[in-house]
This record gives structure tokens, C-alpha cells and sequence, in this order.
């Protein structure tokens, strides 16, 4: 059985102890419904950590009203049996009451980037987002952190937060794991009926496609790639709105689509894609670097 720790105050004091010992702390933030791409966070961290601890919380501010907090996929037994198997030290799973208990008031706000690309349709997503990981940094205190480039707008809020509040923690971005068929992994993909299913790689041929007019130079300016992205999903027979697909500097994300693709030669570009299949909301990028 893993342990769990299921307050705050139990899992600092975990913490505390581990850390007089001398031991590092690896900390993978999981919303549960475990999956392959989850698990290859845990074996970045326990490759690099004397202990890694993961947490379960469906942290319902980064939820937008009328999204699907209610019925997020939850698999508690399913979980603990990965867990187990992917042999983690401590599993923190607290109470939504325990993270914000009443009167709560306090939000981290990264300015700029969160209202960007996903943010822009998802009020307050990225405060909900950055409260949450201060929150479980300032409970775990891990030394490394972990969190996957499928969710590239998360890496780029949380790494901007970690340096404007000089968080004493190492933040690692992992790639994205994806199905056979080049479909990011998601516990959201569990809401796509087969037939939809069938046509959500069409976001990951997009990206691929568009990255190798990037990386072969077959194009003057990002535009070129941005509009053979939407082509691409505009075909799509399952896609009922595509929210964005565009090319993006990787670190403002600022729409570049204008840019000449010279004028970034040597760094690296993020394409990245929201759009959604019947009611379910799926994002993928890719990140290239520009010859
Ligand atoms: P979630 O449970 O969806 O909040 O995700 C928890 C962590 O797992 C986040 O850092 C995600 O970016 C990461 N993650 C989710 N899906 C994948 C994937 N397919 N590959 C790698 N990391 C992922």
C-alpha cells in the first residue's frame, strides 16, 4: 500500500522529516485518472529523487463555470493500483475543504501569459492553475517538480511563477506521451464517443505536418503553417470549433503567424491547437526549432 497523507499539516510534516534527512523530494501534481503520460512524470522523477510524491486533487478553481468539474473522470481504485505499481513514496489526496477551507482569498495571478491562448477561453483556468501549485509546492516542498508540455501553457505560467516568487524548487517539462495513433494521452479522451475518437489524431497530423514546413523551410512566414493547421482541422468531419491553431513564441506567446520564419532561425517555436470534438475540449503542441 502506498502511503497517503491526507492533510496538509500530515504532509508537511512529512516533508520536514524527509528533508532534515538530506533526502530529495520529487513532486508530480495530478488531477487523477492516471495514465500512461502521468506515469512517465513518476519515472522522470524517481530517476532523478531519493523519494517521489505524487498528489491526487481535482482542484476545482482552474475550472471554469459550466465546465466539466462535476464530472471530471475520477478512478481512485484504478489509481492506487498504478501507483503502487509505479512505486511512489507518498501519495498526498486532499480534501477540497483542507486546500480551501472558508474564506479563502488569496490567488497568484501571472499576468500576460494566462490569458492567452487557453486562457482566453477559460477564465481564470491559469489563476486556478498557479494557486494550486504554490500551494502543493508550499505543502510538499519538493526539490524538483514535474509536469508534462501537453499542457504547454501550464509549463510556461508555472516556470514564470516559480521565478517571479523565487520558488526554491527545479522544475523538470516532460514530453508528451501519446497513443499509437499520435493522440496526446488525456483522461479527458475517456468523454470521446469511437467515431470521434477515430479523428482526434487529426490534431497531432496537423501539428506534424505544419512542423515540417517549419523544419524543411518550405515556407516564408509561420502564416504558411498556421493556415495549413487550420486546413487540416477544417476538414475534420468531429471538430465543432477550433478555439485556436496558430504558431506562437515560445515563451510570450505571442501569435507570430505574421513573423518571417528567418527572423527565429535557431529557436524554438511553439505550435499549438485548441479546438473541440462534439462538447470535448482537446489541446496539443509541438514544439519546433526553426532552422
Ligand atoms: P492532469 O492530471 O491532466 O492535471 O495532468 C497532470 C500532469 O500530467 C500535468 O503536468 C500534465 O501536463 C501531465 N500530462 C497529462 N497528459 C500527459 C501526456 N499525455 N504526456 C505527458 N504528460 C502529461
Amino acid at each position: 500500500m502506498v502511503e497517503s497523507l491526507k492533510t496538509p499539516d500530515a504532509m508537511q510534516q512529512w516533508s520536514q522529516k524527509k528533508y532534515k534527512m538530506g533526502k530529495t523530494v520529487g513532486l508530480v501534481p495530478t488531477m487523477g485518472a492516471l495514465h500512461r503520460g502521468h506515469i512517465s512524470l513518476i519515472e522522470a522523477s524517481k530517476q532523478e529523487n531519493d523519494l517521489t510524491v505524487v498528489s491526487i486533487f481535482v482542484n476545482p478553481t482552474q475550472f471554469s463555470a459550466g465546465e466539466d468539474f462535476e464530472k471530471y473522470p475520477r478512478d481512485f481504485a484504478g489509481d492506487c493500483k498504478k501507483l503502487e505499481q509505479a512505486g511512489i513514496d507518498a501519495l498526498f489526496l486532499p480534501k477540497t475543504s483542507d486546500m480551501y477551507s472558508e474564506g479563502f482569498a488569496t490567488y497568484i495571478e501571472v499576468r500576460g501569459i494566462s490569458n492567452r491562448l487557453c486562457g482566453a477561453y477559460r477564465a481564470g483556468h491559469f489563476t486556478g492553475v498557479a494557486t494550486i501549485v504554490a500551494k502543493l509546492f508550499n505543502t510538499v516542498m519538493p526539490t524538483h517538480a514535474y509536469f508534462g508540455l501537453k499542457d504547454y501553457q501550464q509549463c510556461v505560467v508555472i516556470r514564470k511563477m516559480v521565478s517571479d516568487l523565487n520558488i526554491p524548487v527545479t522544475l523538470r517539462f516532460c514530453d508528451t506521451v501519446r497513443e499509437h495513433d499520435g493522440l496526446a494521452m488525456s483522461s479527458r479522451n475517456t468523454y470521446l464517443t469511437s467515431e470521434q475518437r477515430l479523428d482526434a489524431p487529426i490534431l497531432y497530423k496537423a501539428l506534424c505536418k505544419a512542423s515540417l514546413l517549419i523544419s524543411e523551410r518550405r515556407l516564408v512566414k509561420f502564416r504558411e503553417a498556421a493556415s495549413l493547421m487550420q486546413q487540416l482541422l477544417k476538414s475534420s468531419a468531429h471538430i465543432s470549433e477550433i478555439q485556436y491553431g496558430s504558431v506562437y513564441d515560445s515563451e510570450t506567446l505571442d501569435d507570430i503567424s505574421e513573423q518571417d520564419a528567418s527572423s527565429y532561425s535557431g529557436k524554438p517555436v511553439a505550435l499549438a491547437i485548441a479546438v473541440k470534438i462534439g462538447s470535448t475540449r482537446l489541446i496539443d503542441n509541438l514544439i519546433v526549432t526553426v532552422p
